[in-house]
């Protein structure tokens, strides 16, 4: 069994740690400060990503893009979390889309829509899916007609009309090329009737209504989007009706694997300032890391994030092979590196004392952060329910074993 990242791995985790370190950590907790969502938006990181190829990482290479694999996006969303996990899913929200790009789309939406998004610098893209009445609704765990999901397409001569809204969309009311969920038959369940549209912003009737405000991933947007008899052209259908389920299982298979590696990034974040702060911080007469338990704690974060680290790389692996038993390892691997990253955090705040909800360190940001992803790309109570779900039709050998 090879553990080492491959050369290009290395090449982009390094791009990666230096984007950061040039662009994110001298400004990040200012930025983090400002008070309204739209005046944090990093543009210019998002323009400066771009002219390193970070922006396009996961589009294919006919198209400009770096074609990076699942596993390569988990290791440089990772880096990119260190610095602040809002831009890290600023950027991941481009790549998870990289399948429905590459997969999904035919030849005609591909030569319509990915050398735009390519060449235009501030560009992203976004998922609609979630609605205020449907959150854990929409993941196909509960698929029965009576959910509140109101979002419809009906079909009218050339057009599809849509109607309804969405929340707490990452990238919401900021990106350039939305993919929205609708379903064309309210009478049938979300993931028979349920079909995905290619909608560019400037869509008639699509209508961004802003922005929530927020405590965590504050550099990233969560709009809120309206449609009003938005006027689809026929031809962007993505994913027709009975196709909804192959959305997750397929065309954004990495999904939760990266959102696993970008949480993982603020649980590392936090233990290594937690680390370096023992190293420096004297009470009762030593060093505090020399404390037994200050070490205890910060012993166990190493090993936690470390195991978290290799079950998403397995979860990223197999989705990269395409494997039937990838849906659930990264449903596993999500909410592992979640609930980890939000442990360490909290064993930062214990060792920092009362200096962690200071303003002058990180910690408290961190904590704020790694919050989101407890309940981000679904609540980790449904990743486990859909999981054993899965792993009730299979033996555990053929979940687990090799
Ligand atoms: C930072 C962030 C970014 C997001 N980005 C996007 C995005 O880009 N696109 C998008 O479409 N959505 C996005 N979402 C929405 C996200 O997917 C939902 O918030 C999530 O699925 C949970 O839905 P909810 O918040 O409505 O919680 P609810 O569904 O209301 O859940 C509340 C509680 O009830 C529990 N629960 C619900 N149903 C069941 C059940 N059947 N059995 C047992 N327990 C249950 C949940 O586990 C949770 O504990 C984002 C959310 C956040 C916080």
């Amino acid at each position: 069994m090879e553990f080492a990242l491959t050369k290009n791995q290395e090449k982009w985790k390094k791009i990666a740690k230096e984007f950061v370190e040039k662009y994110i950590t001298p400004e990040v907790s200012r930025r983090d400060r400002i008070e309204n969502a739209k005046d944090r938006i990093p543009w210019d990181w998002i323009v400066e990503a771009d002219k390193i190829g970070l922006r396009t990482l996961g589009i294919s290479k006919k198209y400009g893009g770096e074609e990076a694999d699942i596993l390569t996006l988990c290791v440089v969303g990772e880096e990119l979390a260190v610095g602040d996990l809002g831009f890290a899913v600023i950027m991941d929200q481009c790549w998870k889309m990289a399948h429905l790009f590459s997969d999904a789309m035919t030849t005609e939406q591909q030569e319509q829509f990915i050398p735009k998004f390519v060449s235009d610098p501030e560009a992203t893209t976004a998922i609609g899916v979630t609605e205020p009445g449907a959150g854990s609704d929409h993941q196909g765990y509960y698929d029965e007609p009576d959910i509140d999901y109101r979002t419809t397409a009906v079909l009218e001569n050339n057009h599809y009309l849509l109607n309804g809204e969405k929340h707490y969309i990452s990238n919401g009311s900021m990106a350039k090329l939305y993919f929205i969920v609708a379903r064309l038959d309210p009478s049938k369940t979300l993931m028979e009737s349920g079909a995905v549209f290619i909608v560019p912003h400037d869509t008639p009737g699509f209508k961004a209504m802003g922005f929530h405000e927020k405590s965590s991933q504050r550099l990233a947007t969560n709009g809120k989007l309206k449609f009003e008899n938005c006027k689809v052209p026929k031809e962007n259908i993505l994913l027709g009706e009975g196709k909804l389920g192959e959305l997750r299982s397929r065309y954004m298979r990495g999904s939760k694997a990266e959102a696993a590696a970008t949480a993982l990034g603020v649980g590392r974040a936090a233990y290594e300032y937690a680390f370096d702060y023992a190293k420096n911080r004297k009470q009762g007469g030593k060093k505090i890391i020399e404390q037994q338990a200050v070490a205890m704690m910060l012993g166990e974060s190493a090993m936690k994030l470390d195991s978290a680290r290799l079950q998403i790389y397995k979860a990223a692996w197999l989705a990269d092979q395409g494997h039937p038993t990838a849906p659930v390892h990264s449903l596993l691997a999500k909410v592992n590196a979640s609930e980890t990253a939000f442990e360490a955090c909290k064993v930062a705040s214990e060792v920092l004392g009362g200096a962690s909800i200071m303003y002058e360190h990180p910690v408290e940001k961190y904590l704020r952060d790694a919050t989101s992803f407890l309940h981000s790309d679904g609540t980790n109570q449904m990743c486990l329910l859909r999981a054993v779900r899965a792993m009730a039709n299979n033996s555990h050998d053929e979940v687990f074993g090799f």
